[in-house]
């Protein structure tokens, strides 16, 4: 076991240097979507590992893609894959910011700035949690290997590929994932897995110009077209009801429900932060949350078509479009998804609605027994007295499914940073200073536990 007297004792002497290298890196605005400052941060980071001691390479992806960083660093035992991102959100919109997004401020206890909760302050802790170990206990107690890819925002478009090309560099014995922190109550909570996702846009043309609407007897509307395709995805219930689409969703197990059942869910709490008085179909906390891992879902995320301004306009629109999202569970995946959509569609008459995929991530389910899971709830234990919540998987997506399912390697996404008042994604993105070393904390004793023999 690690001494974690002289650990904390170097983070307290070497608190202000951490932060000033963490304003470094929110300094960068590394947006994967437009292609800014991606480059830069990815040397600033190859610099910072180097300066740890670590073996660290840039692997070119193809079509311009961000690098990945890799870096190995000790040795041991065991082998601990680490997964981070170096790329972030935009941060529009600006004017909402009380201060400049890519400038760390502190303020009431907080760091904020853009990437600072999703995933800059996550990989940074981790990076000085492991140069604090080896300044005050020496030699690692095992191997690490971390891949930090700058293209986690833009759906790690290239990431399976690259890591199919590099699969035995890769081995491991457990990957700790970003993510993990607390919920509304204040718990721990960690997830072994995420649902999948696909994105499409849907698109119906008309006549060749927007039309004058008292030709509305004899032209066929696009909108109108939209709707009543997308009014055969799903019934009123709720159910999704595209063809064979239910075949391919995996049962949950026995062991699975008595998990999801047994999870704290804020149902109330929930109910009154989103102002409903009630859960879809009126169902009980204990459906919904078990919904919430079990169902996938195909969200309408936008409707677009026609005059959307103030006051009336007769005008028959010469396009519509739909965005949609849908969240996958095992056995669903992207490619399946959009395979059944169009014969879906097609099967009804819409073989003219275009479908167009925007992005897509397989679901990644993990075993929750692993040497990673005990080590962590040990960790959990060591940094808050607590014992984590254990999440069979969360309901968001991400891009597990490569590393963890193809290598077959435990994963968890386990740590300090997350928080429900984060505001990842949003203007005035946030960790709480404290979670910011106590995430050091933890990656220090979750290294001790899991490199133990
Ligand atoms: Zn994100």
């Amino acid at each position: 076991m690690h001494n974690s007297k002289t650990f904390n004792r170097f983070l307290d002497e070497h608190h202000e240097r951490f932060l000033r290298e963490l304003a470094d890196f929110i300094a960068i605005p590394s947006v994967a979507a437009q292609k800014r400052g991606i480059q830069e941060m990815a040397d600033l980071l190859t610099e910072r590992f180097r300066k740890l001691g670590a073996a660290v390479h840039q692997y070119p992806l193809p079509d311009g893609g961000s690098p990945v960083v890799y870096a190995e660093i000790g040795s041991g035992p065991r082998t601990l894959l680490i997964y981070n991102h170096y790329d972030v959100q935009p941060e529009e919109p600006r004017d909402l910011w009380h201060s400049g997004p890519f400038e760390l401020a502190r303020r009431d206890g907080k760091l904020i700035g853009r990437g600072v909760a999703d995933n800059k302050g996550t990989l940074l802790a981790r990076i000085q949690a492991v140069e604090g170990w080896m300044a005050t206990q020496g030699e690692l107690p095992l191997k690490i290997k971390w891949v930090v890819e700058g293209e986690e925002e833009i759906s790690s478009v290239h990431l399976e590929e690259w890591v199919k090309a590099h699969r035995e560099m890769l081995s491991a014995d457990g990957i700790l994932w970003e993510g993990g922190g607390y919920d509304e109550a204040g718990r721990i909570v960690m997830a072994a897995g995420c649902k999948g996702i696909a994105y499409f846009e849907l698109h119906a043309q008309g006549p060749n110009h927007d039309l004058h609407s008292s030709l509305a007897p004899i032209v066929p509307n696009p909108a109108w077209r939209l709707v009543w395709a997308l009014s055969t995805l799903k019934n009123p219930q709720d159910e999704i009801t595209i063809d064979g689409y239910n075949d391919h969703v995996r049962p949950l197990t026995e062991e699975e429900i008595r998990l999801i059942d047994a999870l704290p869910f804020e149902a109330e709490v929930f109910k009154a932060n989103v102002g409903l008085d009630e859960f879809l179909n009126n169902m009980d906390a204990r459906s919904a949350n078990r919904r919430l891992f079990e169902i996938p879902t195909i969200t309408i995320c936008g409707l677009d078509s026609g005059y959307q301004d103030e006051g009336s306009k007769t005008v028959l629109p010469a396009r519509a479009s739909a965005k949609l999202d849908f969240r996958l569970v095992p056995d669903l995946t992207p490619d399946l998804v959009e395979e059944l959509l169009r014969n879906h569609l097609d099967a009804r008459g819409f073989s003219d609605i275009e479908i167009v995929r925007l992005g897509g991530e397989k679901p990644a389910k993990s075993r929750l027994d692993s040497k990673l899971h005990q080590a962590a709830i040990a960790a959990s234990q060591d940094t808050w007295n607590k014992i984590p919540i254990m999440y069979p998987w969360f309901a968001g997506s991400g891009p597990m499914y490569p590393l963890s399912v193809m290598l077959n390697i435990p994963v968890l996404s386990a740590g300090a940073t997350w928080h429900p008042q984060a505001r990842a994604h949003a203007p005035n993105e946030n960790i709480l200073e404290r979670d910011y070393f106590d995430d050091m904390r933890f990656t220090a004793s979750l290294l001790a536990h899991f490199g133990q023999e």
